[in-house]
Formats: C-alpha cells, sequence, structure tokens
C-alpha cells in the first residue's frame, strides 16, 4: 500500500503557521509526564474552587481538542474541515452527570445533533454515550444480574425510552449513531440495549452502531455470536471498533477484586484482535458496516489495503474511517484528499464538563508510546517544509 499519511502539506493545510506554532507548544507540554500530572490536578483544584482558569484551558487544550462550548460554535470548524473532505461528529462531551434532568438534557442534545446532522452533509454520524443517559452503577448491577428495586426498575425503563427516542429519531431522519464503550463493567446492560435497537432500527442497513474495544479479548467472540443472531434474525451489524480507552482502570479493577484481566496480555495481542476484527468485518460486509476509530497508521493501512483487495470503493458508504479533533490529522486529511471517508469526533461542551474527556486526552497522549512524538514529528517536518528547509 502506497504511504500517504506523511504528506504533511494535506495534513496541516487548514492550520496557519501560527495555529501550527500553537499545536507544537501544546503537544510539547503535552510530552512531559510530570507536567501533566501536576497541571491536571492543578486544574481540577481551580475549577472546583471556581478560580479563573476557564480562559487558560480555553485557549490551551479546550481549543486544541474541542470544538467549542456548544453545538453552534463547531459549524465554523465543521465547515472548514469539510472544504478539505473531513466529515464531523459534533460530540457532547459531558460526562460523569448522575441527575434525571441531565440525562433528559443529554437526550435532548442528541436529538438535535440528529437534526443537525440530517440538515448537513459534512456531518455524517450522530453519537452518544450509555452514561449519558442514565447511571453507571444501574449499568453495572443490570450486567452483574442483580435485582432491581421498584424505584430502580422504573429508572431503568426511563433509560430504555432515551434509547428508544433517540434510535428512532435517527432511523426516521436515516442518520447513523454511534454509541460509545465505556468501561467493561457496565458494558453488558449497555450491549445488551443496543442489541436490541439493531434488532429493532437496523432492517434495512446499519444505522445504530455499537462499539467493540478490542484491548479486550473476548470481543471478536462477542461479534461472532452478534452476527449468527444477526443472520437468524435478519439485522444488519454497525459496529465502532477502537482499541478501547480504559486500560489501567480496567486492570486495576480485576487485580482488586481478584478476576482475570479483560484486557489482551500485550500491545501486540490487541493490535491483532483489532486488525482481525476489521478482517471480519470487512469479510461480511454484506450485513456488516465498520467505523474503525483510530490513530493506528499500520490499522489504518491495513482496511485500506482490504478494500483494495476485494475491489471495494474507497468511499464505499459501509466503510469511515474516524480520528479524534485535534490528533491525527496527518492520517485524517490524507484520507479524505485520496477519497476515503474520514470523520473527526467533534467534542463540545462548557469547559468544566468537558475536563475528564480533556484530561484522558493528555493522559492518552502522555502514556502513548510514540503519539505524541508523532504529532510533534511531523508539524516539524510541516514547519520545515513551509520554511523552505
Ligand atoms: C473516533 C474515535 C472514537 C473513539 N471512541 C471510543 C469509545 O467509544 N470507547 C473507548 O473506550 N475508546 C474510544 N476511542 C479511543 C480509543 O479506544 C483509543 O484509546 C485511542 O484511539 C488509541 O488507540 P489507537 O487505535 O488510536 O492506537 P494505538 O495508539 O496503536 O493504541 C493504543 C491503545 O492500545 C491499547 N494498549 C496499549 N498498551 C497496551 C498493552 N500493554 N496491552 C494491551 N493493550 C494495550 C490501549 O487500548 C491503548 O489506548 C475512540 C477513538 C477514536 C479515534
Amino acid at each position: 500500500m502506497e504511504k500517504i499519511f506523511n504528506n504533511t502539506q494535506v495534513a496541516f493545510s487548514l492550520k496557519s503557521d501560527t495555529e501550527l506554532d500553537r499545536a507544537y507548544f501544546l503537544f510539547k507540554m503535552i510530552d512531559n509526564q510530570p507536567l501533566v500530572r501536576i497541571g491536571t490536578a492543578v486544574t481540577n483544584f481551580a475549577l472546583k474552587a471556581n478560580l479563573p482558569v476557564e480562559g487558560l484551558i480555553r485557549a490551551t487544550v479546550f481549543d486544541h481538542f474541542c470544538g467549542g462550548v456548544n453545538e453552534d460554535d463547531c459549524l465554523s470548524v465543521v465547515d472548514k474541515m469539510y472544504t478539505k473532505g473531513v466529515s464531523s461528529v459534533l460530540d457532547y462531551s459531558v460526562e460523569g452527570k448522575e441527575e434525571e434532568n441531565q440525562f433528559d438534557a443529554a437526550l435532548d442534545m442528541t436529538l438535535k445533533t440528529i437534526e443537525f446532522a440530517k440538515e448537513r452533509q459534512a456531518i455524517p454520524f450522530a453519537v452518544f454515550k450509555p452514561t449519558g443517559f442514565g447511571r453507571f452503577e444501574l449499568y453495572e448491577k443490570i450486567g452483574a444480574k442483580i435485582a432491581l428495586t421498584a424505584d430502580e426498575q422504573a429508572e431503568w425503563n426511563r433509560v430504555l425510552v432515551r434509547f428508544d427516542q433517540v434510535c428512532n429519531e435517527a432511523h426516521k431522519k436515516n442518520v447513523a449513531l454511534l454509541i460509545d464503550g465505556e468501561e467493561s463493567w457496565m458494558q453488558d446492560a449497555a450491549d445488551e440495549v443496543v442489541t436490541n435497537m439493531m434488532r429493532k432500527f437496523n432492517k434495512e442497513k446499519a444505522i445504530v452502531f455499537n462499539t467493540l474495544q478490542l484491548y479486550r479479548w473476548d470481543r471478536l467472540d462477542y461479534l461472532k455470536q452478534l452476527h449468527e443472531k444477526a443472520k437468524a434474525e435478519e439485522f444488519f451489524i454497525g459496529m465502532k471498533l477502537v482499541r478501547g480507552a480504559y486500560m489501567e482502570k480496567e486492570i486495576a479493577r480485576a487485580i482488586e477484586k481478584g478476576y482475570p484481566s479483560p484486557i489482551c496480555a500485550t500491545k501486540e495481542a490487541t493490535d491483532k484482535n483489532y486488525d482481525d476484527t476489521v478482517c471480519y468485518m470487512a469479510e461480511h460486509l454484506d450485513t456488516m458496516s465498520i467505523f474503525a476509530g483510530t490513530h493506528n497508521e499500520l490499522s489504518t493501512y491495513k482496511l485500506m489495503e482490504l478494500l483494495k483487495e476485494k475491489g471495494i470503493n474507497a468511499n464505499d458508504e459501509r466503510i469511515w474511517f474516524g480520528q479524534l479533533y485535534g490528533m491525527s490529522d496527518n492520517i485524517s486529511y490524507n484520507l479524505a484528499e485520496n477519497g476515503y471517508n474520514d470523520a473527526k469526533y467533534l467534542p463540545f461542551g462548557p469547559v468544566k464538563d468537558v475536563m475528564p474527556y480533556l484530561i484522558r486526552r493528555a493522559e492518552e497522549n502522555t502514556s502513548v508510546a510514540g503519539q505524541t512524538s508523532r504529532e510533534l514529528s511531523m508539524i516539524k517536518a510541516e514547519r520545515n517544509r513551509r520554511k523552505g528547509k
């Protein structure tokens, strides 16, 4: 496969010199582990104590990784990226809420983003998190098969209504809907609900997409079992394939509770699991659609190669590639430039509420071997190219 991701001119075509300098400065900071650790603690404290740090956060990490504080803020970014063929997924990234009115607010926001997507070619998907619609502990209890109290059952029924409402709306408006994956100990309950949504709304094509986190060694078998159900009951499978964002937490909990870790033993095993699953899905595109959410260049090339081998068009509507806004532009923009379907998650929400998301990004960029240095070397190469060096 021709290597296309080193083309920095395409990758940064939308960034001015100043924006490029700012990105360089930011990744330099993120590259510094102690700084990220201290910065995270100080920021959390300052936000809790209502100190005026929002301006600083906005000027640094927030504006780099987010589209704005509300959905309207994001539209200029959406339009700008689409001039280069890169689509957007508006991601209301408010996390960790516990109240019914907050779940209803997340529902309303997701319905709104479905409406936005309906109106704009540049937004091909909507997205939400299961714990945006209901309490984490409720999913956990159901997953562990612990009986719910009458009040909890009523609460769960409201969660099911929220799922049904958004999936129904997405189906009516023909907008594909991604549902994020979270911690394994709440995921069984979410998987069951999402599968029911696929049964109901994926009769003609994949509208509802669940997420497979392939750092989990059991997920390919899970997909194969789901495939059997889908064949027998005649529905389509939509899957976002990611490696998974909660590895440290997963391993720590397994040790604490004394059960086998659900995570692949090595990074190489996760990589293989990811690529095998992409391959399995690509073999069954008659009933499956893929959203490959990854910043891994090798996995991305592998899927491109599979499409080529099978004679599938780069812009086949069943295959999407996805990255996060603020990361791996070299992959996103070069994929789009070469005719592939690519969409970036564009997070938005009040600064304070988006902090868990931002902290995950900062920590991920600090810990994922090679990610930050790759970003830095790409930016450096582009700066040099512009200076004619
Ligand atoms: C569009 C998009 C949507 C996403 N949605 C979700 C989501 O819904 N849920 C979610 O959990 N994450 C989600 N993520 C984040 C994703 O799971 C990864 O954290 C992130 O993308 C880094 O993985 P990578 O595939 O880009 O590649 P890489 O950088 O090659 O891989 C890093 C990943 O490999 C795994 N890994 C690292 N070390 C080891 C090890 N020693 N043993 C085993 N495995 C290891 C971890 O999962 C780690 O995050 C999303 C990412 C994108 C781009």
